[in-house]
């Protein structure tokens, strides 16, 4: 008996010197939320030392923020969500320092169980301000290097147009064929520069949308338009079914282009010569849809998990089209998010795709007053 309680004393004496010698912040609670535990590294971290956080409920004692600032509720606590849904969460988010600093740390929660029943959690987690701040100034760089591209790429197409046009002097058809590759490849550059400003905004959490009354079927015109010259190239056929009755929708007018632009380039990129695209407005519930289809490639079973994933490109597609960053459905999926929309897609592989927008009918708040461009 003696040497079980030795043993039993023993161990919890090691499990206390392990539990302290966590090189990330530690700290377990109990089922109510209340801190039974906190490590060096933890007190370092949030700046208080271990008789100031014993017994504290976490929460309170250690309030968490999300990218942008803002509160999360206790709801969405992951430590709450953890002991709801007995699952272990990964997150990045922010605490509160005791000195009330804003800390972005990247955390792990798991409730502890004992036959079944949650009996407490063991967070542990990593302060990366660091990482944070190289991530920004990768961000900064990036949206820098692309505004200056913009500029002397814009003097580059205006050239160019005046040069196709016959502005200075007829040209030969050798020349006007080189012209062409110029043009195309001076808007495949402008389209890369416009997704990648837009993707650092989405991830610094800085896109700025202005909602207003837009008629959507003249949006989806003007995208189609847009993208004549290479439908006309390809000999593909484009039809657009308008909805009934000239419907606007509260939305913002150039994320919205950016949106179904980048579908509608996607279907007629992954369609061969002479294939058939149609755009599709619909109604249903309050809702609009709009439906980009094509006779293309499809996209095989396998890969319809990442297709919205940042660099994804599919081996089928890779094979026949060698342009593309993989970046274009990341952006769409950001995008729609902030319309407050949904993004969706039916494919086959080798019959063609349909990917579904869904946009809400009726005027959502409006959450800024800039515009993305
Ligand atoms: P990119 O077109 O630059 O490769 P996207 O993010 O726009 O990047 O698309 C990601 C991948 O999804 C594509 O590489 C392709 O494999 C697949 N995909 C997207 N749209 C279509 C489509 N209409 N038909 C077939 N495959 C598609």
């Amino acid at each position: 008996m003696a040497n079980k309680k030795q043993d039993y004393e023993g161990d919890k004496a090691l499990a206390e010197v392990l539990f302290d010698s966590i090189g990330d912040g530690a700290i377990t609670t109990d089922e109510f939320g209340k801190i039974t535990r906190i490590n060096p590294t933890a007190q370092s971290i949030l700046g208080y030392s271990e008789d100031e956080a014993l017994g504290q409920w976490f929460p309170k004692l250690c309030t968490a923020y999300d990218d942008s600032g803002g509160a999360i509720p206790l709801i969405d606590r992951p430590v709450t969500r953890a002991f709801v849904t007995g699952n272990i969460i990964s997150e990045k988010i922010h605490y509160k320092t005791k000195a009330g600093n804003l800390i972005p740390v990247s955390m792990t929660i798991s409730p502890i169980m004992v036959d079944d029943q949650p009996v407490g959690c063991i967070e542990i987690f990593r302060d990366i301000s660091r990482e944070y701040e190289i991530d920004k100034m990768k961000s900064d760089f990036i949206s820098l290097a692309s505004h200056q591209l913009r500029t002397p790429l814009s003097a580059i197409k205006t050239y160019s147009h005046m040069l196709s046009d016959g502005f200075m002097g007829q040209l030969n058809p050798r020349q006007n064929k080189s012209l062409k590759t110029i043009i195309a490849a001076t808007n495949r550059m402008n389209e890369t520069i416009s997704t990648l400003l837009n993707i650092t905004r989405i991830e610094s959490g800085s896109v700025v949308v202005a909602k207003k009354p837009i008629a959507i079927n003249q949006v989806i015109e003007e995208v189609i338009a847009d993208h004549q010259l290479t439908v006309t190239d390809k000999n593909l056929s484009i039809k657009f079914s308008p909805v009934k009755d000239n419907i606007k929708i509260i939305s913002d007018s150039v994320v919205l282009k950016e949106i179904i632009g980048n579908l509608v380039s996607n279907a007629i990129k992954y369609t061969p010569n002479g294939g058939q695209i149609s755009v599709k407005l619909s109604t249903k519930d309050k809702t609009l849809i709009v439906a980009v289809s094509d006779t293309g490639l499809g996209i095989p079973e396998s890969y319809k998990d990442n297709v919205f994933t940042k660099f994804f490109r599919g081996e089928n597609v890779i094979r026949q089209e060698t342009s593309g960053t993989g970046l274009g459905l990341y952006l769409v999926k950001g995008l729609v998010n902030e319309l407050g929309g949904d993004v969706w897609f039916e494919s086959t592989e080798g019959k063609g795709s349909t990917f579904y927008l869904s946009l809400p009918l009726l005027p959502q708040a409006i959450r800024t007053n800039k515009s993305v461009n």
